[in-house]
């Protein structure tokens, strides 16, 4: 069931605990208009009962419910409430590349993605999971011995899908939503290879940010933090 009503933020920990409490999966969230959405399911009777718990919270005209699809949750989530932290530092190295980090237990999980990000969800760019990095590395842009880093895109994230994180990512399939400046919206990181430095694919979801045929990396080269291209940033070095 897809529920909707209008009311404080505060509404959502409350749906959160009534439906854990319940036994129900699903998540919660405050949608851009002010409404609380929540979309919910388990036993019927389970439902029945935060349904009517939640139309009693509610005005006649401000409450909604509709039929909708199992999506199969493992959990009951607050969703549009950031992780932590997310970076993207583009980095000539021995080979050139772009590292995507997301803060997850006081660490950066990273990503070495050849090509760079996409706003494109055709393009499914490949991934290599690389060591965790310090938090305090995210500020650092300037030259290295042998290139340099730029910070190409910084934001926060939110957590999604069906399964809670850190088991998502040891699973292998971990969806998000970073607030960048240059990437927004819904992104996926599916698993595709183990081993020493895991092989992963990033993929941009369908959804209201998703630019099909764009090329994000060549039409914003320049680092949010200084405006410089990585060139730029290498040969003032
Ligand atoms: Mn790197």
């Amino acid at each position: 069931m897809r529920v909707s009503v209008s009311g404080a933020s505060s509404l959502r920990e409350d749906v959160r605990a009534r439906a854990g409490a319940l036994g129900l999966h699903g998540w919660v969230r405050l949608m851009d208009d002010g409404t609380v959405s929540a979309h919910v399911e388990g036993a019927p009777a389970a439902v029945d009962e935060l349904v009517a718990w939640l139309r009693g919270k509610a005005t006649a005209d401000a409450f909604s419910e509709r039929m909708v699809r199992v999506e199969g949750h493992e959990q009951f989530a607050v969703r549009g409430v950031p992780a932590g932290v997310f970076v993207v530092q583009e980095h000539q190295a021995t080979a050139h590349h772009f590292d995507l980090r997301l803060e997850l237990d006081g660490v950066m999980r990273s990503w070495a993605v050849p090509r760079g990000p996409s706003m494109d969800p055709a393009a499914k760019r490949l991934a290599v999971q690389v060591d965790d990095h310090e938090l305090a590395h995210n500020q650092f842009e300037g030259p290295t011995g042998s290139g340099g880093v730029i910070i190409w895109d910084r934001g926060s994230y939110e957590q999604g899908g069906r399964v809670p994180w850190p088991e998502a990512l040891e699973r292998g399939h971990a969806v998000f939503v970073l607030h960048g400046q240059k990437l927004r919206g819904g992104f996926a990181l599916q698993r595709t290879g183990r081993g020493a430095k895991p092989q992963w694919l990033l993929i941009k979801r369908r959804d209201e940010h998703a630019r099909p045929g764009s090329d994000i990396v060549a039409e914003r080269p320049e680092s949010v933090q200084s405006g410089l291209t990585l060139g730029e940033v290498i040969d003032g070095g």
